[in-house]
C-alpha cells in the first residue's frame, strides 16, 4: 500500500503555479478595502470626521451622537461593498487574532427585516471570552471582558466581514490584549520624548513611534505539509535528518524567485494593498523555500495590526496556492531559522525623524539625545527586552547556534562609535565658548556626512542602529510585534523621562546653558552604557565570556529570561509610566510560562507519538525484511552464510539499538512529563520541562534520524527534509 508520503509527493508534483493577473496599479487599489481618511471624507458628515480625527490625532473621546453618525457611515460603505458581517477584530493573548462575527441583519416587528450598525455595537461589544488567557484577572464566575473600539486602526473589509480593530479589556479594567498596553506605551513615549524635543524646537507637539516589521517565513506545498503530523499539530519539524543539500551553497539567499511562490506573493500583495498594508519588499531568504515580506513603516499600533493582520491572510492566500506557511522560528534543523526584524524610529508632528541627524548642529544634537537615550535605555534594561522576545518557539533561535545570541548588545557601526568617544571627552559643567564651537562645528556637526557611509552592518548584532533606525532583530517570527513594541517604547520613554529630570536639574541648579547641560548628561549615559555596545561576532564562547564580564545576562531559555517580567524594577517601571499595573504584569507573566509549557508539552506528546506509532513500526519492518534476507541466505549458503550476511546482521543489530533507543527514551519522556505535571510551581515546572523534558527530544530524534538514513526509502512514512524543502 503506498504511503501517505508517496501520495503526497504525487501530488505535490502535480500542483503547478497560479497566474495572477494583476489589472490594475498598485497605487489604485490601496487601501481600497479600509475605512481610511479618504474614505471617511466621502461618507462622513464634517463634525463625524472632525470627530474621528481628533481622536485619531490627539485622543480625544468621541461621543456616542457621533459614534452614531460613524456606525451609519460605515454601514452604509460596507453594505455597499457587498459586506454581511462584522466583528471586533482584536489581540487577545493567544497569539493569534479574534472574531467573532455577527450580522448587521435584524428582524423587525411585521415580519421584516432591516440592516443594523448603531453607534454602540461599534463602540463596545462583550464577545463570551471566557476561554482566552487571563492569567487569572477575570474569575472564572466573571468571566467577562469586552472589546471597545480603536480609533487609531482604521476599520477594514475582509472577505464578507467588516473588522472594527478594537482593544480588548476586563470589566476590572485590566488589558487582556497586546493593544491595550502598546496604546499606553506609545502615549508615554509621545509624552516622554515631546518634552525633551521642546529643548530643540518649541513647536513640537507630539512624537509618534514608527514600526516597519520584516516577515519572514518558509513555504510547503500543502500536501507535503499536511503527510506531517508534526508540522500539523506543531508547526514544525521534531524530526527529519537534514537533506545531503541544505542551504550550504547559498543558492537561494536573493535568487530567482520560484515561480509557484512567486504567483503566491503577487497574490498575498494584491490582499495586501486592498487591506492597506503597504507591502513593499520581497525577495528569498537564506534557507531553500524560505522567503521574507517587508512593508514600508508606519505608526506603530498599526504597523502591529497590519503584521496581526498580515500573519492571518498570508495563510489563507498560501492555501490558494497549495502551499502551507510555516511562520515558526525553527521549522526545520539545520537549517536558519525565521524572524521578524522590528525596525524602531520615533518622528514628530513637524516630520522630524528623531533617530536621523539633522542639517544643522541643533538638529544632530537632538538626533544624538535620542540615539544615546535609546542605547541607554536598551542598556539599562537589556534584560527586560530579552524577555520581550522570549517563547518556546524562538528559543531555537536566540540562544541556540543561531544570531541574534541571547545577550542583548547594540551595534552603532565605526563612525557612531568616533562620535561617542568624542564626545565622553566634553568637559565636566560650563563649556568654554570654543569647545561648544568646537563640538556644533566638527563633531556633532560633522555627523550626517559620516552616516551616510555608515554601511558596515553587524548581521549578528540584536539591536542594530541602521542609518536612520533601530533594528530589533532579536523578534520571533510567530511573534505579536505588540509586546515587544511596548517593551521597548516604554524603557525609551522612562529614560526620556529621568533625562528630562537630570538636564532641567543641571540648568536649574547649576545655571548651566541648556546645550551644556544636555552635552554633560549625555557624556555621562555615554560613559555608563558602554558596555552594551558590541561590534564583534554575536555569538560564541569569546562574546559570552565577555559579555559576562561586562554584566550583560544571558538568559538562553523561554523560563529564564521571563523572570526580568516581573522583577521589581519592570513592575516599578510599567507602574511609573502608567503602561501596566501589576496586577497585568503578574497575569501576563503567568499566561507566558504557561504558554511555554504547554508548547513543549504538546511538542513531547507528538514527538513520543511519532518515534512509536511511525518510526518503530517501519524500522520493525524493515528489520523483518532484513532477516527474511538472512534466513534466505542461510538456506542457501550454509555455512558460508555469516560471511555473506555479515553487513545484512549489523544492520539488524543497529536497527535493535535505534529501536532500544526510541523506546526507552519515549518512556523518559512520558515520566519526566508526568513528573513536571505533578510540580504545583508553575515556574518550577516551567524549569523541569526546560531541563528534564526538553533535553530528551534531541536523543528521540537522533535515533529516529539515523533510522531514517538506514531504512529502505520506499517503506519510510514521513515526508524528508529534501521533499519539504526542494519540491517548489
Ligand atoms: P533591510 O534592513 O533589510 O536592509 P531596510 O532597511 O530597507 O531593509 O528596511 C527594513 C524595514 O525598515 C522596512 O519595513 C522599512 O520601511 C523600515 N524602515 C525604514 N526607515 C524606517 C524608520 N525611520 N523607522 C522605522 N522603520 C523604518
Ligand atoms: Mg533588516
Amino acid at each position: 500500500m503506498p504511503t501517505l508520503r508517496f501520495h503526497a509527493i504525487k501530488e505535490s508534483l502535480a500542483h503547478k503555479p497560479i497566474i495572477i493577473e494583476e489589472s490594475k496599479k498598485r497605487s489604485e487599489i490601496f487601501g481600497e478595502n479600509v475605512f481610511n481618511e479618504n474614505t471617511m471624507r466621502q461618507y462622513l458628515t464634517k463634525d463625524a470626521f472632525v470627530g474621528v480625527m481628533n481622536a485619531v490625532q490627539h485622543g480625544t473621546k468621541i461621543n456616542r451622537n457621533i459614534a452614531d453618525q460613524v456606525s451609519a457611515s460605515m454601514k452604509d460603505w460596507a453594505l455597499s461593498k457587498g459586506v454581511t458581517h462584522y466583528t471586533h477584530w482584536f489581540q487577545p493573548l493567544t497569539g493569534t487574532t479574534a472574531e467573532k462575527h455577527d450580522a448587521f441583519f435584524e428582524t423587525v416587528s411585521g415580519g421584516m427585516a432591516i440592516e443594523k450598525f448603531d453607534g454602540g455595537q461599534l463602540v463596545q461589544q462583550e464577545p463570551d471570552a471566557s476561554s482566552f488567557p487571563s492569567g487569572g484577572i477575570r474569575n472564572t464566575f466573571e468571566a467577562r471582558g469586552y472589546t471597545a473600539w480603536d480609533p487609531t486602526s482604521p476599520a477594514f473589509i475582509y472577505g464578507s466581514t467588516l473588522c472594527i480593530p478594537t482593544i480588548f479589556v476586563a470589566y476590572t479594567g485590566e488589558a487582556l490584549d497586546y493593544k491595550t498596553p502598546l496604546l499606553r506605551a506609545l502615549h508615554a513615549v509621545d509624552d516622554a520624548a515631546t518634552a525633551v524635543c521642546r529643548y530643540f524646537d518649541k513647536n513640537v507637539k507630539k512624537v509618534s513611534s514608527s514600526l516597519g516589521w520584516e516577515q519572514e517565513y518558509f513555504l510547503v506545498d500543502k500536501m507535503l505539509a499536511a503527510s506531517r503530523p508534526d508540522i500539523i499539530l506543531t508547526g514544525r519539524t521534531l524530526l527529519g535528518h537534514s537533506s545531503a543539500k541544505g542551504q550550504q551553497l547559498d543558492d537561494h539567499y536573493f535568487g530567482a524567485i520560484p515561480n509557484r511562490a512567486l504567483n503566491f506573493m503577487r497574490d498575498l500583495e494584491h490582499e495586501c494593498m486592498l487591506l492597506g498594508i503597504p507591502a513593499k519588499t520581497r525577495h528569498n531568504e537564506v534557507a531553500p523555500n524560505q522567503f521574507e515580506l517587508a512593508p514600508i513603516y508606519e505608526e506603530a499600533n498599526l504597523a502591529v495590526d497590519h503584521n496581526s493582520l498580515l500573519m492571518d491572510v498570508i495563510g489563507r492566500v498560501a492555501s490558494r496556492h497549495n502551499f502551507k506557511v510555516l511562520l515558526h522560528e525553527k521549522p526545520f534543523a539545520g537549517m536558519n531559522g525565521s524572524g521578524k526584524h522590528n525596525n524602531w524610529s520615533l518622528s514628530t508632528d513637524t516630520g522630524v525623524n528623531l533617530l536621523a541627524p539633522g542639517k544643522t548642529p541643533m538638529s544632530s544634537l537632538q538626533f544624538l539625545t535620542f540615539f544615546i537615550n535609546t542605547i541607554k535605555a536598551v542598556h539599562t534594561h537589556e534584560e527586560l527586552l530579552r524577555a520581550s522576545v522570549a517563547t518556546a518557539s524562538n528559543d531555537h533561535r536566540l540562544g541556540a547556534n543561531e544570531a541574534p545570541p541571547a545577550i542583548i548588545s547594540v551595534f552603532i557601526g565605526e563612525q557612531l562609535t568616533k562620535v561617542l568617544e568624542e564626545l565622553e571627552g566634553v568637559t565636566k559643567g560650563k563649556l568654554s565658548p570654543q569647545e561648544k564651537t568646537e563640538l556644533k562645528l566638527n563633531v556633532v556637526g560633522k555627523i550626517p556626512d559620516v552616516l551616510l557611509d555608515n554601511t558596515d552592518r553587524n548581521r549578528t548584532s540584536p539591536f542594530a542602529f541602521t542609518g536612520n533606525k533601530f533594528e530589533f532583530r532579536a523578534v520571533g517570527s510567530t511573534a505579536n510585534s505588540g509586546n515587544p513594541m511596548t517593551i521597548l517604547n516604554t524603557i525609551v520613554a522612562k529614560q526620556l523621562k529621568d533625562f528630562k529630570v537630570e538636564v532641567d536639574k543641571l540648568i536649574d541648579e547649576k545655571g548651566l546653558k541648556k546645550d551644556e547641560a544636555v552635552f554633560n548628561i549625555l557624556r555621562e549615559y555615554i560613559k555608563s552604557c558602554k558596555p552594551i555596545l558590541f561590534d564583534g561576532n554575536g555569538y560564541g564562547e569569546v562574546w559570552e565570556k565577555e559579555a559576562k564580564k561586562r554584566g550583560l545576562s544571558n538568559n538562553k531559555s523561554t523560563p529564564e529570561a521571563l523572570k526580568a517580567k516581573i522583577s521589581k524594577q519592570t513592575i516599578d517601571l510599567f507602574e511609573e509610566m502608567n503602561v501596566m499595573s501589576k496586577i497585568e504584569v503578574e497575569a501576563r507573566y503567568e499566561i507566558e510560562i504557561e504558554a511555554y509549557i504547554k508548547h513543549i508539552q504538546i511538542e513531547g506528546r507528538v514527538l513520543g507519538d511519532i518515534a512509536r506509532n511511525h518510526i518503530v513500526p517501519t524500522a520493525v519492518k524493515y528489520q523483518n525484511i532484513l532477516v527474511e534476507n538472512v534466513k534466505g541466505l542461510k538456506e542457501i549458503f550454509d555455512k558460508d552464510f555469516k560471511s555473506i550476511s555479515k553487513e545484512q546482521i549489523s544492520l539488524i543489530e543497529e536497527i535493535s539499538n535505534h529501536i532500544k533507543g526510541i523506546n526507552t527514551n519515549v518512556t523518559k519522556l512520558i515520566d519526566e512529563r508526568k513528573k513536571a505535571n505533578k510540580i504545583e510551581d508553575i515556574e518550577k515546572r516551567a524549569s523541569a520541562y526546560c531541563d528534564k523534558v526538553k533535553p530528551l527530544f534531541d536523543d528521540i530524534r537522533y535515533h529516529c534520524d539515523k533510522l531514517e538514513l538506514m531504512v529502505d526509502d520506499e517503506i519510510w512514512p514521513l515526508t524528508k527534509y529534501r521533499e519539504l524543502l526542494f519540491t517548489r
